[in-house]
């Protein structure tokens, strides 16, 4: 009768770290502050773009009143093409700048699914000057380098209306509501900013880390100085 033997083959992979407190962080969308954080380093839309507006519908006026198909027509098309192509490259280029930074200082970083296209009907042009979209694309690509986890929560994720204290759920709140009461706990939230901590919260369960819940202070409208974790 022969041998049978049998190989096996162990690879012993290392343990992933676990985030510390201060590598995590939960961002909330908005308009006005494209992304709130939890750990107050609030993502801006740039001034550059505002300005490139301008330019850009000083350009389309003048488009849009030379005769099509004259010299001067094709001039200012081109003109306005080279414009829609430099806006697009200062973006791109902020984007991957600011997602190498991002994923350097963070191990785990929470966002809610979005439905751009829902948001861009609700709130019009704006969401798309963000393009959020494409920024994501951009940090989930760059992020791999740094093994940096992006935790994206479910889109129905109340993130909004849930206090990120108590739980206690808003059912009435607006989109207008920038600041609401909280009737569990009797908070006075700032809306973006409760909602981040929600975002991080369950970015952070998912992964293991806890149950993370801020300090009342760093969501509490009206106290300027944020205590974190
Ligand atoms: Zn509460």
């Amino acid at each position: 009768m022969g041998d049978f033997y049998l190989c096996f083959s162990v690879e012993e992979k290392e343990k992933p770290q676990k985030a510390t407190s201060g590598e995590i962080v939960g961002y909330d969308f908005g308009l006005s502050t494209i992304l709130t954080a939890t750990d107050n380093r609030d993502i801006h839309s740039p001034e550059y773009l505002q300005k490139d507006l301008v330019g850009l519908k000083k350009l389309s006026r003048l488009f849009s009143k030379k005769r099509k198909g004259s010299n001067n027509w094709k001039k200012a098309r081109k003109n306005l093409a080279r414009l829609h192509i430099a806006i697009a490259n200062r973006r791109k280029d902020r984007f991957f700048k600011l997602a190498h930074t991002l994923s350097s200082r963070y191990k785990l970083m929470s966002f809610e699914d979005l439905d751009m296209k829902k948001m861009a009907k609700l709130w019009g042009r704006k969401v798309l000057d963000h393009a959020f979209s494409e920024f994501l694309s951009i940090l989930k690509h760059v992020s791999k380098g740094y093994d940096t986890v992006l935790h994206f929560c479910d889109r129905y994720f109340p993130s909004s209306k849930t206090c990120c204290l108590c739980d206690w759920y808003n059912k009435d709140l607006q989109l207008k509501d920038l600041v609401w009461t909280c009737q569990g706990c009797k908070t006075k939230l700032d809306r973006n900013r409760s909602a981040c901590f929600n975002i991080l919260r369950a970015g952070a369960s998912a992964h293991g880390l806890g149950d993370i819940r801020p300090h009342p202070e760093a969501v509490s409208v009206g106290i300027q100085e944020s205590h974190l974790l």
